[in-house]
């Protein structure tokens, strides 16, 4: 099989170099169609050789000692120590061509070679490269005038799915979520964009020739691997313009695989419209699956993950990352939880029987894809072990969690074969033998008794030899050359049976063999051998018998990731005092004393170790597009402002995994897409200054929110000076808000306080304030959000507290006596003209609809008992 589809030529008038032995030449032959970023590993006995340039590279990046083959630079790794190495060149980017030798070498002649897998960072099957905790994505996309195509699959899982957007922009998010490893791209399609340069930052990707992504192609390519006539079955149309994209996927993994995949089975279509659509900016600023340092711990995802199985964390990932607006199944989930919940102690057996389970999902796709190790089939036998317990255990609790247990049959014929066939702790490799139990397999057990029995046989026929000739120095000897032989010195040939063959007279002895021992010599001989490949054959049996239960045990090992997931969550809703949110197609969204799940998780972990640490206040919120529509916060630096915000847009994304939620209660109308712009996110490396990316995000949030939105702001316009960001931020406001009777929910946190006066004028704006207690010229933060304005912000009070020398508090204390003094008429100035200077806000401000209610005046008041449900 051809690796050209992954890897084009460097340069199609490629010399030979050093092509002067057979070798050599073999060697070129297999590197020349494998592009420059592909290393080749070729197998020289008990190590990979790297020859040329790819020598070079590779003692640059592995740190390999670099030799000379006839004046040719070399570097070598051992077979044994190869995966390791391997990681390190996929981490760096590269694609690693795996050469093997294709025979038992013989002396004298040049061994076969032949490429047996190449590895790229997006095709990766084997266990030790994989994190087994995330997903692991390659990605296709190509565009044109019908819109941008895409299509990703998990190699490792054989999830795959497709998507296509006549408007690019509500499915670049989705394609920046899946976080993929690696992008085949058409040559043609236009590398430029921030969308483009936000998904393929840092990841590598691999241009293709167009040809390659062509939809007809695309389409046959996918049935055939599918094993379809058609794509009705998976709700796809034939034509869909995806199609090319998924087709180079396939054939991308065939290459790499040197085969067809052999496990995909099921093609999924993404519509956007169905999603949750959380874009990059969002993920980033809300850090849904990364921490702003780029870990998994401080993320939304390590708060929520209680998972025990790598599949459930993997299932996690995905939940968060791409939220849904399907309320059955959003209720299907919750339920499950639900069901957890009110069952404690049947939801710790489920935890416990989860605990076993092994990571079937990716085991399968090795063994269907010629990955075969025997210890893969262990990791079978051990989930079998535990299923009819953890199935039992599921069928126990209420509806709908009790409708997982029918998802995981028993494979009852499967798991007592396995317990048969298979040994306690199997090699990986099976050519060291041991796979097999004792007594599983009359002629193995004979092949094995040979082997092991050699030496015994050996010295019972001497003693029986010596008994029946009479001579008591007959010896039993062999040597490599000539095998078995028995051996009788000269004085006692007088007594040398007539069955006794002469082999070799020696200066004090003679040779003999007999019929018995030449055969038995053969059988010695070979029984090991004999018995490693039958051991190979009844592997094969077991490997066989595994896959023909293939997509039952991936359906199985799909339920028991969601029951992983589900019995975590359920976990989290006990120990953390989650509640489950009502969810329904309204514009509302209430919450009851929420909190946020990664800081309260922060802050509880410091009260252990410290007396008198705070625990995290919890705040109501109450939002609705056609009422109170946007929530203004204002409130001094540290008062709690963006961590109020963001928990909100979090327990949305919470609830719309299916998730329950950090709040006493809370009521979701669904939301199509969470935006936010929160924090300075600093993209200089990219060019773009804070201003520059902020007034991005800003423009992004504009033009795509509806009123199905939800949208948090933290300190629109802080990058500029005072008038320009407030000018900015007020006019955004506005614009939010429009003319029409509802907009996207809004939380609109800011420390320019003259915002709060569009109130008056905005009829869907509140006020609220995140309150502080002034005692003896110092401020205690309450972290209360209440309705109303926060009057001054405190600038210098905090400032004091973070440390800054006296001295200068004094002095700024003086300045700003004097600065107030002026800025009031400078401000009223600015309000003034603002006011005129917006068209759409002053219709909004003479005609407010009808039915939204006078705002409250503008005084610190609590918020009321809101009432749920
Ligand atoms: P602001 O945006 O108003 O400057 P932050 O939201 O960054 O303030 O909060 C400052 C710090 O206050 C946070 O790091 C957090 O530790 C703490 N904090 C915020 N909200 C709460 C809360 N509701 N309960 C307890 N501590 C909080």
């Amino acid at each position: 099989m051809s690796a050209d589809r992954v890897a084009q030529p460097a340069s199609a008038a490629e010399p030979f170099p050093g092509a002067d032995t057979p070798m050599l030449k073999q060697y070129w032959e297999l590197r020349r169609p494998l592009s420059a970023d592909t290393l080749l590993l070729f197998r020289l006995g008990d190590f990979y050789e790297l020859f040329f340039d790819d020598a070079v590279q590779g003692a640059r990046l592995l740190g390999l000692t670099l030799t000379q083959r006839q004046q040719h630079p070399m570097a070598g790794i051992p077979y044994h120590a190869a995966p390791a190495y391997i990681k390190k060149l996929l981490d760096a980017g590269r694609k690693v061509a795996i050469c093997d030798q294709t025979e038992v070498p013989k002396a004298g002649k040049l061994v076969n070679r032949a490429i047996t897998r190449v590895l790229t960072p997006g095709t990766i099957l084997e266990d030790h490269q994989l994190d087994s905790s995330r997903p692991h994505y390659l990605l296709a996309i190509a565009a044109d005038r019908a819109g941008l195509h895409a299509a990703w699959l998990d190699l490792t899982t054989g999830d795959f799915h497709l998507a296509t957007e006549a408007e690019p922009a509500r499915l670049w998010p989705a394609l920046y979520a899946l976080d993929a490893r690696e992008i085949l791209a058409p040559e043609s399609l236009a590398a430029s964009g921030a969308e483009w340069d936000n998904l393929s930052a840092h990841r590598p990707v691999s241009r293709l020739p167009d040809f390659q992504f062509e939809c007809a192609a695309g389409a046959r390519l996918t049935k055939e691997t599918l094993g379809v006539l058609n794509l009705d079955g998976f709700g796809i149309r034939d034509g869909h313009p995806a199609l090319g994209c998924a087709g180079a996927l396939i054939a991308y993994a065939t290459d790499t695989l040197c085969g067809k995949p052999a496990h995909l089975k099921q093609l999924r279509e993404y519509r956007s419209g169905e999603a949750l659509v959380l874009d990059p900016a969002t993920l980033r600023n809300l850090e849904v699956l990364r921490s702003a340092r780029g870990t998994r711990d401080g993320s939304l995802l390590h708060a929520v993950d209680a998972t025990v199985t790598p599949p459930g964390a993997r299932l996690l990932e995905q939940w968060l990352a791409a939220p849904i607006r399907d309320l059955a199944e959003l209720c299907r989930r919750q339920g499950c939880v639900g069901a957890f919940v009110a069952e404690p102690g049947l939801a710790a057996q489920v935890r416990e029987g989860l605990g076993a389970v092994r990571d079937l999902a990716r085991i399968l796709s090795r063994l269907q894809n010629r990955l075969r190790h025997p210890r893969e089939l262990a990791g079978v036998r051990d989930t079998l072990r535990v299923l009819p317990e953890v199935r039992a255990t599921l069928a126990k609790l209420p509806a709908p969690a009790a409708d997982l247990a029918p998802r995981i049959p028993a494979f009852a014929e499967l798991a007592e074969l396995l317990e048969k066939a298979l040994a306690d702790e199997p090699p990986i490799d099976p050519k060291d033998g041991g796979v097999i139990r004792d007594s599983f397999d009359t002629e193995l057990d004979r092949l094995r008794g040979l082997a092991r029995g050699h030496k015994t046989w050996i010295s019972d026929f001497e003693r029986a030899e010596q008994e029946r000739t009479g001579i008591k120095n007959l010896r039993v000897r062999y040597t490599g050359a000539f095998g078995y032989y028995i051996e009788i010195t000269k004085s006692n040939l007088s007594l040398v049976p007539a069955d006794y063959i002469r082999r070799q007279t020696m200066t004090n002895a003679e040779r003999f063999v007999t019929d018995e021992l030449r055969q038995r010599e053969k059988e010695i001989l070979h029984a090991e051998e004999n018995s490693l490949t039958r051991e190979e054959e009844l592997f094969r049996g077991l490997v066989e018998a595994v896959l023909a239960q293939a997509d039952g045990l991936r359906a199985a090992a799909a339920a028991l990731a969601e029951a992983d997931v589900l019995q975590g969550w359920a976990r989290l809703a006990r120990e953390r005092d989650f509640c489950r949110p009502v969810l329904d197609d309204g514009d509302v969204f209430l919450i009851e004393q929420g909190r946020h799940p990664v800081v309260e998780v922060i802050l509880r972990g410091r009260a252990e170790g410290l007396a008198g640490a705070r625990a995290f206040v919890p705040n109501d919120t109450s939002l609705a597009a056609s009422g109170e529509q946007i929530a203004l916060i204002t409130g001094p630096n540290m008062a709690g402002k963006s961590t109020y915000i963001r928990q909100v847009a979090l327990i949305a994304i919470l609830a719309q995994a299916g998730a329950w939620a950090p709040a006493r209660g809370c009521r979701l109308g669904l939301v199509d897409r969470v935006f936010s712009r929160v924090g300075a996110s600093d993209e200089l490396a990219r060019g773009n200054s804070t201003f520059m990316v902020e007034m991005n995000e800003t423009a992004n949030i504009l033009r795509h929110a509806t009123a199905r939105s939800l949208i948090v702001l933290d300190e629109i316009g802080r990058g500029t000076s005072t008038y320009d960001g407030l000018a900015i931020a007020w006019a955004v406001v506005e614009q939010l808000h429009g003319a029409g009777p509802a907009g996207p929910r809004t939380l609109f946190a800011t420390h320019y306080h003259e915002l709060t006066q569009l109130e008056k004028s905005l009829p869907r704006l509140r006020n609220y304030a995140v309150t502080v207690k002034e005692w003896n010229d110092e401020i205690i933060f309450v972290r209360q959000v209440a309705r109303g304005a926060a009057d001054r912000s405190y600038g210098i009070q905090v400032a004091r507290l973070a440390g800054l020398p006296g001295e200068v508090i004094a002095r700024a204390r003086e300045i700003l006596t004097e600065l107030e003094a002026e800025g009031q008429a400078l401000q009223a100035h600015v309000r003034r003209s603002l006011a005129q200077a917006a068209p759409a806000a002053g219709q909004t401000a003479t005609e407010p609809p009808a039915a939204v209610e006078e705002p409250t005046p503008p005084e610190t008041a609590a918020v009321p008992q809101m009432e749920l449900f």
